[in-house]
């Protein structure tokens, strides 16, 4: 019997790096037993998907579908699963599969899966295909790597959290920020400000770093406790030794010794800015202070559904410009002149 269902997806796809984007269609693959299909509704717009599609990171296969910030609803599931239902109301982020098996996905840490956890979208499936990603109207995804979007979400606003949300919640949790703890989070762009909201939330003092003024009423609202610009030096004489942590959102190289100035003896700076070069630093930055450097990669499927649920029942929401498929190549623009507030979320029905 044949079970070939063909589902065929409009999508909004990048032909080679930089280009304008197209619309054009895929084939999604038919329903494995564990596979359920999305009707995706929303998908966010993350700096990672423009350093992917302007290939900085230098690993693009073109033409390309970006987009890993997904929420819809699903529309059929395969005779396997369990967690799901047609109408169900779901998300996806940054990876569609991992091996299940070794240390790191049995704990839960499906990001450091040591197969290779397989992204959304520019990789390669362990059955050999290529992924795309959340620039479409349908997408076929293991239920494992789906979550579900609480009710009180709307799924426009929701669809930042997949990324945004669980890679700056999953390091504040790591370092177990919380009352007592002042935190730093330097760039306030997508990450940046929902970083302010679950830092403030979780009881930290917050102190945003952006490189100007514009946004300090914002931050506020978000909850940060103060507000310094980055473009005037005084900034780092004044806060000299003071954090615990920093949590840096920039897509840029920053001057890590000014940052590393700012840590407490025993402070961390967290990356999750991925610049495409690499940074340059004194190791007595970190000598004289016995301070550390450390990066994070968004978080496991399980923390990603905690921290959809932890923003639900705190009122934590993206702050989101909800734009057409005509517009996206114009929100790149704006994004890489950090004019976004704060987060660009493509409306699929437009497509
Ligand atoms: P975004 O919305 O563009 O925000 C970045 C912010 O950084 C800007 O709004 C701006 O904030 C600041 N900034 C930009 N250029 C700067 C420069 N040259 N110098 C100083 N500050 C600058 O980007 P995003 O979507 O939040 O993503 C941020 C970075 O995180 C990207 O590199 C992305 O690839 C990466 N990322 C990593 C992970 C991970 O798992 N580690 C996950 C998602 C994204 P101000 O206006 O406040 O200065
Ligand atoms: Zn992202």
């Amino acid at each position: 019997m044949c079970n070939h269902q063909n589902i065929t997806a409009r999508v909004l796809s990048v032909p080679s790096a930089k280009a304008p984007f197209e619309k054009s269609t895929i084939e999604r693959r038919d329903l494995r037993s564990d596979d359920i299909l999305i009707d995706i509704r929303y998908c966010g717009i993350c700096h990672s998907d423009i350093h992917n599609a302007h290939d900085d990171w230098g690993h693009g296969v073109f033409p390309m579908v970006p987009g890993h910030e997904i929420a819809g609803v699903v529309t059929a599931v395969g005779s396997d699963v369990t967690k799901f239902a047609v109408g169900d109301r779901v998300g996806v982020g940054c990876f569609v599969n991992s091996c299940g098996e070794c240390e790191y996905c049995l704990r839960g840490d499906e990001q450091f899966c040591t197969k290779g956890v397989v992204l959304v979208f520019n990789a390669v499936d362990y059955d050999g295909n290529l992924t795309y990603g959340g620039y479409s109207q349908k997408m076929v995804v293991k239920e494992k790597f789906v979550v579900r979007i609480p009710d009180s979400l709307d799924l426009d606003v929701a669809s930042p959290l997949l990324c945004a949300g669980i890679t700056t919640y999953s390091p504040l949790k790591y370092w177990n920020v919380g009352p007592g703890k002042k935190v730093a989070v330097v760039g306030m762009g997508g990450l940046g400000h929902l970083a302010v909201q679950f830092a403030h939330t979780m009881g930290a003092e917050v102190t945003v770093l952006s490189q100007t003024m514009n946004k300090k009423n914002e931050a506020l609202d978000f909850g940060a406790d103060h507000y310094y610009a980055t473009s005037d030096s005084a900034t780092f004489t004044e806060l000299a030794g003071q954090f615990d942590l920093i949590l840096n959102t920039v897509s840029a190289n920053l001057d890590v010794d000014a940052y590393l100035s700012l840590l407490r003896v025993d402070g961390t700076l967290v990356n999750v800015g991925a610049p495409a070069k690499p940074d340059e630093y004194n190791v007595f930055s970190l000598i004289m202070g016995r301070r550390s450097i450390a990066g994070s990669n968004v978080g496991g499927i399980q923390e990603t559904q905690e921290m959809l649920d932890f923003a639900a029942e705190h009122g934590i929401a993206p702050m989101i410009e909800v734009i057409s498929a005509d517009q996206v190549d114009e929100a790149y623009e704006r994004v890489l002149r950090s004019d976004v507030r704060y987060r660009f979320v493509i409306d699929m029905s437009t497509l």
